[in-house]
């Protein structure tokens, strides 16, 4: 395992350097999620691999000395073999010897230095020459500008007054320290937030302000997000943060769970059942969810009414004429497709031609199909000279330069006219559990504003702010 990737040269061919950029081209951010045991590890693997999306797994030096280097070894062999994109990252290096350490470790994705108690012009002198040796060793680097406040498990409470990181010199930073990524203060806090959360501490104009003196090369990372509203990670997202570190939001019900249920099983059941727990909480908070990047709902209505359609993928693959290797299917795939089923169709590129049409559409309505979503734009010459279906429910990949995403046999599509979502098989009844309140406050919300209440009123009352 290395952590070059391809034949790129440096930072290009660096894995965490790969993820982040990928996310702030696709307009999305990548969880890093902090991890203290093995089960951690293994609940962010999975959780990644099932949902086809990236992730960064993140531990504190404290496991460096705790369990030891041969650790985090065991992390980068497990991350670098999941079938996804996963980095490992060594946050908060705070002591030096810490960084010495991390440089040391073979195949390590990257590190974040903070050196945020020292004076600001020692803190640049010291990034610089980190990330001049994290260069010889294939690593990028993430500093913190300025000082967040706080602490959490595992990293040391703050207790100096907070810097915040002011735009203009956050581009002097960068350019002169050349690290990679770069974690802002501009409100935000480690641990629990204060009395009136995020919302009341994040200066925001101050973090778009820093995002714009940095522009895409430098993406951000936001520290300090329990708890931070879908809402709020949103804006940071538009504001350039393309690294969203979580750590008790996900750890939280994970050791509740283990202290509920210690005594109940063996220790080998309650481990797996833990990262199943783990697992699954990760895989929610994954912020871009599932969503399929630039696909929309073509039938029954294309772009338009206030159809929703949800069901169990039918995909079809499409295949070049010219593989000729590829099988071939049994009779139209328009035949055969289930009741109540989302076909899902991929055509290889270039999409110059149509793979779909009226024909098809009225054979589909006649079988009840639920609806028919596809990609990138519409055409009018038919595909039959450049393309042909091949196979039916087989695991498709979504063609998106943002990020990679598969559609498996067994999971659920849902569409309406704001996008297209990939539900994963394993994960659709949580996300109803979770989804069947927000939808019920919704319709109620919306019977109040029919009847002229203002939404702050009806937010209030039905969504508890
Ligand atoms: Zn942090």
């Amino acid at each position: 395992m290395t952590a070059h990737l391809s034949g790129d040269t440096y930072p290009r061919d660096n894995r965490t350097w790969q993820i982040l950029h990928a996310a702030q081209t696709g307009g999305y951010a990548v969880g890093a999620y902090n991890c203290y045991n093995d089960d951690g590890i293994i609940a962010v693997i999975r959780a990644a691999e099932r949902q086809r999306s990236p992730a960064i797994i993140q531990v504190f030096p404290w496991a460096l000395h705790f369990q030891g280097p041969e650790f985090i070894s065991y992390a980068i062999a497990r991350a670098h073999a999941a079938t996804v994109p996963v980095a490992v990252h060594l946050d908060h290096c705070i002591e030096h010897a810490d960084v010495e350490l991390a440089l040391k470790i073979p195949d390590l994705d990257s590190l974040m230095v903070d050196a945020s108690t020292s004076d600001p012009e020692a803190n640049m002198q010291y990034c610089a020459e980190i990330a001049r040796r994290a260069k010889e060793n294939g690593m990028t680097v993430e500093a913190e500008m300025g000082r967040i406040n706080g602490g959490e498990d595992g990293l040391k409470t703050v207790d100096m007054e907070v810097l915040y990181t002011h735009p203009d010199f956050a581009r002097e930073f960068v350019e002169k320290t050349g690290v990679q990524f770069l974690a802002p203060s501009f409100g935000n806090v480690h641990g629990p937030y204060p009395e009136g959360g995020a919302e009341k501490y994040w200066q925001l104009d101050r973090l778009e302000a820093i995002g714009q003196a940095l522009g895409p090369a430098t993406p951000l990372v936001l520290h300090g997000t329990h708890p931070v509203s879908d809402e709020l990670f949103r804006k940071a997202m538009d504001r350039g943060v393309a690294k969203i570190n979580l750590n008790r939001n996900v750890r939280d019900d994970y050791t509740d769970f283990v202290g509920q249920q210690y005594s109940r099983h063996e220790l080998t059941v309650l481990k797996e059942k833990a990262v199943e727990v783990a697992d699954g909480l990760v895989k929610l908070g994954l912020p871009y969810g599932g969503y399929l990047d630039g696909l929309t709902m073509y039938s029954p209505q294309y772009q338009s009414g206030d159809t929703k359609i949800v069901g169990l993928v039918y995909t079809v693959k499409f295949v070049p004429i010219s593989d000729t290797n590829a099988p071939k299917p049994n009779g139209n795939y328009i035949d055969s497709i289930p009741k109540a089923a989302v076909v899902f169709i991929s055509q290889p590129a270039p999409h110059i031609n149509a793979v779909y049409g009226g024909l098809m559409s009225m054979r589909a309505r006649f079988l009840d199909a639920a609806g028919v979503v596809f990609a990138k734009g519409v055409a009018t010459t038919a595909g039959g000279s450049v393309c042909r279906p091949s196979q039916t429910d087989v695991r498709v990949q979504l063609n998106s330069d943002a990020y990679e995403a598969w559609i498996e046999p067994g999971d659920y599509i849902v569409a309406d006219l704001d996008g297209v979502v990939c539900v994963p098989a394993n994960l659709a009844e949580k996300v109803l559990e979770v989804i069947e309140p927000i939808v019920k406050a919704d319709e109620k919300c919306a019977a109040g504003i029919k009847e002229g209440r203002t939404v702050q009123d009806v937010f209030k009352e039905y969504r508890g702010r």
